[in-house]
């Protein structure tokens, strides 16, 4: 199946079965805005609960917070959004659409990649086993071709963005023959700044009301509150902060699903060292994170670091994680040494002294932070992508039939178990309450007596439901259920007091930080 298709199936399963739902749906829809459903809810909840644990619970010297979304306005001019946080624009005058240059021009370099890629493909099924890719890469004629495209567009591209040269970006997009997809056309008006921070007031009074910013990112809620939390909890440094929390931006172009929102959650951790030692704590992050994401079992080959073409003016070392989406490898997270940036200009703009003393050098410095950034819906995306499978399967009459499988990592998993009375008669209805009642304090569980029991599977199937546990006429002679993996499709026939042991060993947390 082409991945355009995977992707807009994905996006109708998510509705069907209660994942996301557009924002303000009965009233056409909220651009870029999204609701997260009874199934989606629980997801991203676990979502979170793997980060915070895997953050907080599993280093000593990692503790949380939960800062307002509200700010006093001067933390963000202190931080540079006010001036800086904005991007590059650009319109199509045919079609009125409106697109981000710099993604557009990254577009195009995604562009010469995927012939690159095309070229290998082809090459490594006509020659088979004895196919050398990497001297096939070092001399076939079409591959050097457009990796010189790639070379000289990425050059130009960097420099561009490094010399914050608007007319160079619209310039690139001119000469590469870029068109609009939807107009199909090249009348690009010019390309400009414009500021992703959506702002209010707060206030009563016309005068005395105060211009506020939504955050556009948690962190600064944290860097304002290093001193609070150093302090009270006598962190000694190297210590990190970690949050969880919603940030809002502008975004310019809003498509692709959850994976550019303007109202999003990020799960941010910075991490506060001693000046010097910053990219060496870089290095074990950028690791780590690495490790976190792999941990999930989704294939090492789906991931791969991306390094920063051009540096925030914060960073000294800044790098991505990307994910093999349906639509290409795209940032899920980024890993960045901002070194004593956002602390020194606190300090400058609140005139507080914003320091840490170090008692083994016996002086005070500011500290360097490397920061850990991701956000809880484009991790929900790539779960939902990942787990996403179709699959032919030989139906209990015999007959072929499909099935639609989430193969949601079992501590992942909104639901963990279904119990399904075989018939709402003799008493079977009453047995799967009874198991429901003794469970549900230790796994989120799911009753369902509605429809024959290979629909009730296939509907626990699509939403990743790894344990359907079914009570039939033998339950009530012997106390025993049948239990049915998600995965595999197997049955097993289990006494009911084994269920809680069975099932806690798979869908426990400790599965995954197991692995890291
Ligand atoms: P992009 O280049 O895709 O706009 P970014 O580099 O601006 O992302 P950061 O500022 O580094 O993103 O934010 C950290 C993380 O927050 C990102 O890796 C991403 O997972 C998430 N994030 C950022 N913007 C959005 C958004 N508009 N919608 C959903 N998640 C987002």
């Amino acid at each position: 199946m082409a991945q355009e298709d995977v992707f807009k199936k994905l996006v109708a399963h998510c509705k069907e079965y209660g994942f996301v739902f557009q924002s303000s749906e009965i009233y056409d829809g909220l651009g870029a805005v999204y609701d997260y459903g009874q199934n989606g809810v629980e997801l991203k909840n676990n979502i979170k609960k793997y980060w915070w644990d895997s953050m907080v619970l599993l280093h000593e010297n990692v503790v949380g917070l939960d800062s307002a979304i509200f700010m006093h306005p001067t933390i963000w001019k202190a931080s540079g959004h006010v001036d800086a946080f904005s991007d590059p624009l650009i319109d199509n005058k045919d079609s009125k659409k409106r697109y981000r240059a710099d993604v557009l021009i990254e577009e195009q370099l995604a562009k010469f990649e995927d012939k690159i890629e095309k070229e290998v493909e082809k090459a490594k099924k006509r020659f088979g086993e004895t196919f050398d890719e990497k001297q096939f890469r070092e001399t076939n004629g079409r591959v050097l071709e457009n990796q010189q495209k790639w070379n000289d567009l990425q050059a130009r591209f960097v420099k561009a963005l490094n010399d914050s040269n608007l007319d160079e970006l619209k310039q690139i997009i001119i000469d590469q023959e870029i068109v609009c997809p939807v107009s199909g056309t090249r009348n690009w008006t010019d390309v400009r700044q414009f500021n992703l921070m959506f702002s209010t007031d707060m206030g009563a009074a016309a005068d005395g009301a105060m211009k506020i910013y939504l955050r556009p990112e948690t962190a600064q809620g944290i860097f304002v509150n290093y001193l609070n939390v150093q302090k009270t909890g006598r962190m000694k440094i190297p210590f990190g902060i970690a949050q969880i929390g919603k940030a809002f931006r502008n975004e310019i172009v809003a498509r692709q699903f959850i994976f550019r929102m303007r109202e999003f959650e990020q799960m941010e951790m910075q991490f506060f060292v001693r000046p010097g030692s910053e990219l060496e704590w870089f290095q074990k992050w950028k690791q780590t994170r690495m490790n976190w994401h792999q941990a999930i079992g989704f294939g090492s080959d789906n991931y791969r670091f991306h390094e920063h073409d051009k540096l925030a003016h914060y960073a000294n070392a800044a790098v991505d994680v990307e994910y093999k989406f349906p639509f290409g490898f795209k940032e899920v997270e980024g890993i960045h040494s901002r070194t004593d940036f956002d602390l020194s200009q606190h300090q400058q703009f609140s005139g507080k002294k914003i320091q840490y003393f170090d008692p083994e050098l016996n002086e005070s410095y500011v500290p360097f932070v490397v920061e850990t950034s991701i956000g809880v819906d484009r991790m929900f995306l790539q779960i939902m992508a990942a787990s996403y499978s179709e699959e032919e399967i030989v139906s209990e009459d015999g007959k072929k039939d499909m099935r639609v499988v989430l193969r949601i990592p079992a501590p992942l998993a909104p639901i963990k178990l279904a119990v399904l009375p075989l018939m709402k008669k003799d008493g079977l209805a009453e047995k799967a309450r009874e198991i429901i009642d003794d469970l549900k304090f230790d796994f989120n569980c799911q009753y369902d007596e509605k429809d024959s029991i290979g629909k009730r599977y296939r509907r626990q199937d699509a939403i990743g439901t790894p344990f359907c546990v079914t009570v039939d006429h033998i339950t009530m002679e012997d106390n025993t259920v049948t239990i049915r993996y998600r995965d595999t499709m197997l049955q097993d026939r289990v006494a009911i007091s084994d269920l809680k042991n069975i099932i806690s060993g798979e869908v426990s947390l400790k599965k995954l930080f197991a692995k890291l």
